[in-house]
């Protein structure tokens, strides 16, 4: 028995391996490989390692070199797939393997928790019990279904699929056909299908489960138990599990048998991940599908610019999907309700609330949208123009009416709400805009009789609670819900013929470019959840009032008449005028500091650094659009080019560059920033 020498990466921003010794303990211990797990000592701890090579021989004395701890034999070591997919993303995003790596792995892993990892391991070798019998009828398939089902399956190697389908039109119906056609064909192939949030899971998942009751089917997702995420990834990196549901990390789960990837809402900014690593997993998805040279559908009602883009340049595959799937069931009639005519009483205007009225009286559901959770978003002072704004952060603090506080909704600051003006002692406090909070209170004392619901992050927060609201509308014990975007993606409720867009207008108006595609998505995800089941006789027909300002603006003309393409092509002559993506790339460089003149200087400093370059634009260093968040004020500077090796070639020579400016900042890159 020889010792060995083994490389391994950390979870560190230093971009190097570390080498350590190996020397077998047992006889039959086997020397650890590329890929496989290790426990190495690192400075006064010991932290869980990657091992990127072995060898006989090593730069630093032998005499020097600390030994393995602990190798992680019984965990099989990552194949070159995942290894290549995690060094992508080091290198695309400008991280270090080692954080890539390390860092998408199940805490009870990063902990080195053997014991669980032991058990685990010995859970995921029972047998699944499944039942023996398919227990959700299979719908039958339209044409337009059928034709996007026979695209897929007759799919061998790496194809990019668009299913444009607007919502209700079977999206769903055609992924799993097409995965139970992958898994008949390949006996012991994975597929991943991800959803842009938890709460779309469980509804998914019951399907999935009836539809494939003899496979192992996993979740990954941020919302489980430690033990449940360990279980369920060890399941699916030894390849036993074959259907995998997940949020955008389970994109970086080693699948050794991936066959397909759907990634459903492909549009959705869920998908971007907006701390650490900041990585697209609708990207990496594609990047991955590529790689494997497996396909992949992305599927959406309202696709993204960017996969827009290749889908008429031929990139990826369209597969549309025009007409909504069950029979009857008819789009909603979309209309604009224009506020400066219909003058709106406590932010409702009166044909919506004839409308509401209207669904009582049958039985039938309301939905009303308002994206602004809380009471008001701010309270004032009628005498001095006294605002409630939050001492840590450049905004102000939400009135939240039922616990009698202002909450800030940037760094979660408290405080109760004062008795009189802070400033001149007024007692005449006044509640200025409207939040979903509001919307009730007004909605109880005009319908006293009907049964509301509100359907947002606070009215949410306990665990489950999500479920029982959700469950209340499904069961029909709901007149009226209020909701913001929650309540928006996905749903399928029955019965619900009425939905109420309340203020939509501010998007109209952001600095932001993608506000309007956003708003747009948005829009029609949540019209989506009108008439979603065929019309009963004697029915409302489904309906969809939008209240607005500025009803002639073509995003909501757009709306009115399902134009999302004709809307789209606007807004691609405006993004290529601009260099925006997807014509442009972007990269940002954050920074943060206790002030914002030192996080300016060194944005100032970093231009400097950067240069000026052939095909690059950098703007001048501005501070964020909400300067102050919990008492750190933060200013950024954007990097453009029309062409990406333009700019990947570009940052990877200046981040090391960053990395030596002596500031007293903290500092972030972003690649692909989805606002900016
Ligand atoms: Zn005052
Ligand atoms: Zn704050």
């Amino acid at each position: 028995m020889s010792q060995k020498i083994v490389r391994v990466v950390l979870e560190a921003p230093i971009d190097k391996s570390f080498d350590y010794l190996y020397q077998p303990t047992k006889v039959d211990d086997a020397i650890p490989e590329v890929g496989q797990l290790v426990v190495v000592p690192f400075g006064r701890r010991t932290v869980v390692g990657l091992v990127v090579g072995t060898g006989d021989s090593s730069d630093v004395p032998v005499e020097k070199l600390k030994a393995v701890a602990y190798c992680f034999h019984e965990i099989p070591p990552f194949d070159k797939a995942w290894m290549d997919l995690c060094r992508f993303v080091a290198s695309y995003y400008h991280r270090t393997l080692g954080e890539v790596a390390i860092n998408v792995l199940p805490k009870m892993i990063r902990q080195n928790k053997q014991k669980s990892i032991q058990k685990a391991l010995k859970v995921i070798d029972e047998p699944v019990k499944g039942s023996e019998q398919q227990s959700e009828e299979v719908p039958e398939l339209n044409e337009d279904q059928r034709r996007a089902v026979e695209a897929i399956t007759a799919t061998e190697g790496f194809s990019t699929f668009l299913l444009y389908g607007v919502t209700g039109s079977g999206k769903t119906e055609v992924y799993l056909r097409a995965v139970a056609d992958k898994l008949a064909s390949s006996p012991d192939g994975q597929v991943l299908l991800m959803v842009p949030e938890i709460n779309l899971t469980p509804q998914l998942e019951k399907r999935i489960r009836s539809r494939f009751p003899r496979e192992h089917i996993v979740l990954q997702h941020s919302g489980l138990t430690e033990s449940e995420r360990l279980r369920d990834w060890l399941a699916i990196m030894t390849g036993r599990a074959r259907i995998i549901l997940g949020t955008r990390l389970s994109v970086m789960t080693p699948a050794p048998k991936l066959r397909m990837i759907v990634v459903d809402e492909e549009h959705d900014p869920s998908y971007k991940q907006q701390e650490g690593v900041r990585y697209s997993a609708r990207d990496l998805a594609v990047w991955r599908a590529n790689y494997l040279k497996i396909p992949i559908v992305l599927g959406s009602a309202t696709p993204s610019l960017e996969s827009w883009h290749h889908a008429k340049s031929g990139r990826y595959r369209e597969l549309a999907l025009p007409e909504r799937a069950r029979e009857n069931a008819a789009h909603p009639e979309i209309t604009l309700i224009d506020t400066s005519k219909d003058k709106l009483v406590d932010g409702l205007s009166q044909t919506l609330v004839d409308a509401i009225e209207k669904r009582i009286e049958k039985g039938e559901i309301s939905l009303l949208f308002l994206n602004r959770r809380g009471f008001a978003p701010v309270i004032t002072c009628n005498a001095c123009g006294w605002m409630s704004t939050c001492h840590r952060c450049s905004a102000y603090m939400v009135f939240h009416k039922a616990n009698r506080i202002l909450r800030c909704h940037h760094c979660g600051l408290e405080r109760r709400i004062p008795k009189v003006c802070p400033d001149c002692g007024n007692v005449d406090l006044q509640a200025l805009g409207r939040g979903t909070q509001r919307i009730e209170e007004n909605i109880r004392l005009r319908f006293p009789q009907a049964r509301i619901l509100r359907i947002d992050a606070d009215s949410t927060s306990r665990k489950g609670s999500l479920q029982e609201a959700l469950d209340a509308i499904y069961h029909g014990d709901v007149d009226i819900v209020i909701g913001t975007q929650m309540i928006a993606k996905g749903h399928d409720f029955q019965n619900l013929t009425l939905v109420g867009v309340l203020e939509p207008d501010a998007a109209l108006f952001s600095h932001d470019f993608r506000a309007g595609e956003r708003l747009f998505a948005q829009l029609m995800q949540v019209a989506g959840r009108a008439g979603r089941d065929a019309v009963r006789p004697g029915a409302n027909p489904s309906q969809v009032l939008i209240q607005t300002r500025y009803p002639s603006h073509p995003l909501y003309q757009a709306m009115r008449t399902r134009r999302y393409d004709a809307y789209v092509s606007q807004l691609m002559d405006e993004r290529h005028m601009a260099g925006f993506p997807p014509f442009g790339f972007q990269a940002l460089l954050m920074a943060e500091a206790k002030d914002i003149s030192k996080a300016m200087m060194f944005l100032q400093q970093a231009k400097v650094l950067l240069g000026r370059r052939e095909g690059l634009t950098v703007s001048d260093a501005i501070p964020m659009t909400i300067m102050r968040v919990a008492d750190i004020e933060r200013a950024q500077l954007l990097i453009e080019s029309a062409s990406r090796p333009v700019l990947q070639a570009a940052l990877t020579e200046w981040i090391p560059q960053l990395r030596n400016v002596k500031a007293n900042v903290r500092w972030t890159i972003e690649v692909d920033p989805l606002s900016i």
